[in-house]
This record gives structure tokens, C-alpha cells and sequence, in this order.
């Protein structure tokens, strides 16, 4: 098998201490591809590269127009391509392909965004008391180390990489190792859009070891970390020592709440994707169905058929709607809530069954009467398992709403609207929808409240991240 490269100094090159790792394909629990395993000297060398691109070269001095236009030039390219990184993206991290085809073409629409926002970033004439003029510059941070997930790979490095870019910055990335393939691929695809030598590396390679040393080089001088709350709140503690700047997207446990006036038939259908899409492997899959007590039983006998019915099949299936979980130890872990749920008193109605193949499959489980205490309900499984939880009031939704250390994302379905509006403003998450599963959108600003971290990636929000803010003043004297 040929060895995938690391990016480094615009171009492929193997690790220094000539390592590799073997990434698996979770559909079959096959060897997929060979990828060099970055070490700390590739840190070092990477981090330096990109000091130096940022310190004296190109990219932060072009003006914000032309980064743009090479934001936009990737954005073209992604589409050019996307069948074939779609099917990579497929393959590697199990995703059904019609959904990858779908986030290839998000990531394209993240680039877009920013090869549009590059030349919209800028700051502000604030009246003094002074006589003179006071103004502010909005100017990149520097270094970004930016650590990416396995469950959203391409989309999620998209939504700091071009971001970050677009400001001026340089970013040296980690992907999880699960998943590094579809992020190696956009650096190529950056660096022939015009992205200068050092501008971008990505460094494929263990998140203890390396994405450690990243996150505490003192040359780094921002870090954006998706990914468990546990390594999150682990990166935080790093970042103090330097006191570099962080932002965090971390865990959820989001309620869809939905009131006895519902659209039944478009709630059911929305809330089986908003849980198990992606194999449940999604900070904000709704994984605590509230029901009001009126339709509670025949909205779970409608749920269960609606879930019976999703096609669970190989990735590159056209049918597959659900694939399988990314590895078999993600898959245990669902499998020990199965069992937890049960002891624990909930009733398993569907489901919870792993796949008869080498696959890391799981049937779409269901627990019906269960309690928002239960630790199936408090914590999150990051596998297909949903727990429908029944509620009387408005008042008892928004409180079990709540009632979890999280606080990502939310649906609330009623065709009342003043009652959309306490709720909506009662729950205390970042990203919520009413009457629909869609919270994440290029445009609008993204994350979390409480344990599911800080920081808005996404829509013009993500530029606080990426800039910092120097005030001038001018003397008029
Ligand atoms: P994780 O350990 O938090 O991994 C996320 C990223 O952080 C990966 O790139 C990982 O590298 C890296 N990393 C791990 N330890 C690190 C450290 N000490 N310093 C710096 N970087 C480090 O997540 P996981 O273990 O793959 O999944 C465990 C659970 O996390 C899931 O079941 C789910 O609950 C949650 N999760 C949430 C999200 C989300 O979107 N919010 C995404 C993924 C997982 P390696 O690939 O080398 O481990
Ligand atoms: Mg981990």
C-alpha cells in the first residue's frame, strides 16, 4: 500500500522518524490506506513553517481580496472533485456516500462563504472624547493548531481552516487518526488554489502525543479543538501556560422537544435523522426525544416503524441511509449504554444489535419511559441510540431540557408560536431549531453553552476567533 504524506512546507513528505499507521474501513474492519505518523519533530518543524509564513511571508501581506480569490479557487476545486473525495470520505469514516456527497459540497459552500468574507473583515471608527480619530484594525492571530474529529472530518477542519486562512492566519492541522485522509486532500487541493509553501500543513499522528505538543508550542498562538469534552477541558488546561487563546466545540446531549400540536408527519421523520444520521456520531444528534404525554404512545409507535424502515448498509450503497460506527471500540461503547439503559429500567423497543458482518454495524436502537436521570439520558452515547422521554408541561420540557451538563444544540416542535418562542428562549444551548432537525449553517454562528464548550465557529462570528483587535488613536493635534 502506498503511504499517505504528510502536508509540510507545501508539499508531501514522510514522517521524520519514517512511521506509519494503518487506517481501517469501518464498513468492512478492512485496512484502508497507510498514513505517515507525524511525531513532535514534525510538530517542530511544521509549527516553525508556518511562524515563518506568517512572520515574513505572503499570505498575511496579500491583500484580503486576493486570499479570497484563493479561498474561492478551492472552493471550485472541491467541486471538481467531489465525487472522488466523497467516496474517500465514505469509506474511511463510514459515512452513507449520499451524505458524504453532501458534505463535500458543504465544505465547497465554507470556502465559498470565506472567499466572499476575506475582503468584509474590518473595524470600527469609535468617537473618542480625544480630539483626533479613533479607529480599530482587525488583524490575524498568527499560528492556529487546529484538532479535528473523526465524525465530521472534512466539514469540521473546513469550518476552521477557511476561516482562520481568510483573516490571514497560518494553521498547521491534526485530524483524528481515524480519519486523516479527507483532510490530506484538502490541503492539496488549498495549496494548488494558490495557498503559499507553509501556510498549511496537517499532520496526521496521535492526539496525545502530538496534538499535545501542538497545543503548547509557544509559537502557536491559537488553538481550535473539536472533540470529547474529557480532552477539551484537558487542551484548556494546556493553553494556560501560554496563555493561548482557545475555543472549544466539545460533547451534547440536545432534546427535541416536541408538543402534542406537532406536525407529526414531518416530526417523525426529522427526528429519526436528527439521531441517527451519521450513525448518531453528531454533537448535536437530538438523542433525548421529549414527548408530551397526549401522543406520547403513538408517537412511539410511529417513531419505531419510521426507524425499522432506514436502510443500514455499506457506505457506498446508494441506498444506505445509515452506516456503520467508526470503529469497534466507538461501537462497544454503544453497545455498554444498551445494556446500561436496560439495567437502569428504560425499555429497549428497537434495536441495539450489532450487524452480522466485520463491519462495525449497530441496529438504531430505542429506549422508551425513561427518566432524564438515567445516565443514558445524561450522558452522551455518540452511537444510534435514542432515549424517548415523556413530559407534561411547558414548563417540565424546558426543565428536562435543561437538566443536562450540556448545552450544544435543541429542536422544539408546536405550531404555537408564542410557545416557540419561551421555549426556544428557555433552553440554554447554542444552536436550536424549531419545526425542523437544521441548525448548522455556513452563515450563522455555531456552538456551544455550559460543558459543550465556547466560541462561535461559523457565519461572520468565527472572525473573533481568528483576529485580534489592535485600537489606534490619532491625534489631531
Ligand atoms: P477525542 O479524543 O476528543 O478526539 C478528538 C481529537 O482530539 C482527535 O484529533 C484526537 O486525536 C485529539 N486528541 C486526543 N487526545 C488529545 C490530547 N491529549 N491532546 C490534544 N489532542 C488530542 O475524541 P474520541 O476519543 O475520538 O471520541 C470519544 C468521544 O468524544 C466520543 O464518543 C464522543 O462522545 C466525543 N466526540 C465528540 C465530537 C464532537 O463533534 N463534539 C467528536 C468526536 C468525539 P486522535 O485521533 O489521535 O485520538
Ligand atoms: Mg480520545
Amino acid at each position: 500500500m502506498n503511504i499517505e504524506h504528510l502536508v509540510l512546507g507545501g508539499e508531501r513528505v514522510p514522517a521524520a522518524n519514517g512511521k506509519s499507521f494503518t487506517v481501517i474501513e469501518p464498513g468492512l474492519g478492512e485496512p484502508f490506506a497507510e498514513v505517515a505518523e507525524a511525531g513532535t519533530e514534525d510538530v517542530e518543524q511544521a509549527v516553525h513553517t508556518a511562524y515563518k509564513a506568517f512572520d515574513e511571508g505572503r499570505w498575511p501581506r496579500l491583500s484580503a481580496t486576493e486570499r479570497g480569490r484563493v479561498l474561492l479557487k478551492a472552493s471550485t476545486l472541491l467541486g471538481e472533485r467531489l465525487e472522488e473525495i466523497a467516496v474517500v470520505e465514505a469509506r474511511n469514516a463510514g459515512k452513507p456516500i449520499r451524505d458524504a456527497r453532501g458534505e463535500v459540497g458543504l465544505a465547497a459552500a465554507v470556502f465559498e462563504y470565506w472567499g466572499g468574507a476575506a475582503n468584509k473583515i474590518f473595524g470600527e471608527t469609535i468617537p473618542v472624547q480625544d480630539a483626533g480619530l479613533e479607529i480599530t484594525l482587525r488583524e490575524p492571530v498568527g499560528v492556529c493548531g487546529l484538532i479535528t474529529p473523526w465524525n465530521f472530518p472534512l466539514v469540521i477542519a473546513s469550518w476552521k481552516i477557511a476561516p482562520a486562512l481568510a483573516c490571514g492566519n497560518t494553521v498547521v492541522v491534526k485530524p483524528a487518526q481515524l480519519t486523516p485522509l479527507s483532510v490530506l486532500v484538502l490541503a492539496d487541493i488549498l495549496m494548488e488554489a494558490g495557498v503559499p509553501p507553509g501556510v498549511i500543513s496537517v499532520l496526521p499522528g496521535p492526539g496525545s502525543a502530538i496534538g499535545s505538543a501542538l497545543v503548547t508550542h509557544p509559537l502557536v498562538s491559537k488553538v481550535s479543538f473539536t472533540g470529547s469534552t474529557e480532552v477539551g477541558s484537558h487542551i484548556m488546561r494546556l493553553c494556560a501556560d501560554n496563555i493561548t487563546r482557545v475555543s472549544l466545540e466539545l460533547g451534547g446531549k440536545a432534546a427535541n422537544v416536541v408538543f402534542s400540536d406537532a406536525d407529526l408527519e414531518r416530526c417523525i421523520d426529522a427526528s429519526v435523522y436528527a439521531v441517527f444520521g451519521n450513525c448518531g456520531q453528531d454533537c448535536c444528534a437530538r438523542s433525548r426525544l421529549l414527548v408530551q404525554w397526549p401522543i406520547y404512545e403513538e408517537f412511539v409507535e410511529r417513531l419505531t416503524r419510521r426507524t425499522a424502515a432506514l436502510y443500514v448498509g455499506q457506505p457506498l450503497d446508494e441506498r444506505t441511509e445509515v452506516g456503520p460506527l467508526i470503529s469497534a471500540g466507538q461501537r462497544q461503547r454503544s453497545l455498554d449504554y444498551v445494556t446500561l439503559g436496560q439495567e437502569e429500567g428504560a425499555q429497549l423497543v428497537a434495536g441495539g444489535t450489532p450487524g452480522d458482518n466485520a463491519g462495525y454495524f449497530l441496529q438504531p436502537a430505542i429506549f422508551t419511559h425513561v427518566e432524564n436521570k438515567m445516565r443514558i439520558a445524561q450522558e452522551e452515547i455518540f452511537g444510534p441510540v435514542v432515549c424517548v422521554i415523556p413530559f407534561e408541561s411547558e414548563e417540565e420540557a424546558m426543565r428536562q431540557a435543561n437538566d443536562v451538563s450540556y448545552g450544544l444544540a435543541g429542536s422544539v416542535w408546536t405550531r404555537d408560536l408564542g410557545r416557540a418562542i419561551r421555549v426556544t428562549k428557555g433552553i440554554r444551548a447554542g444552536v436550536l431549531s424549531v419545526n425542523s432537525n437544521h441548525s448548522v449553517h455556513t452563515e450563522a454562528p455555531f456552538g456551544g453553552y455550559k460543558k459543550s464548550g465556547f466560541g462561535r465557529e461559523m457565519g461572520m462570528h468565527a472572525v473573533q476567533l481568528y483576529t485580534e483587535v489592535k485600537s489606534v488613536f490619532f491625534s489631531q493635534e
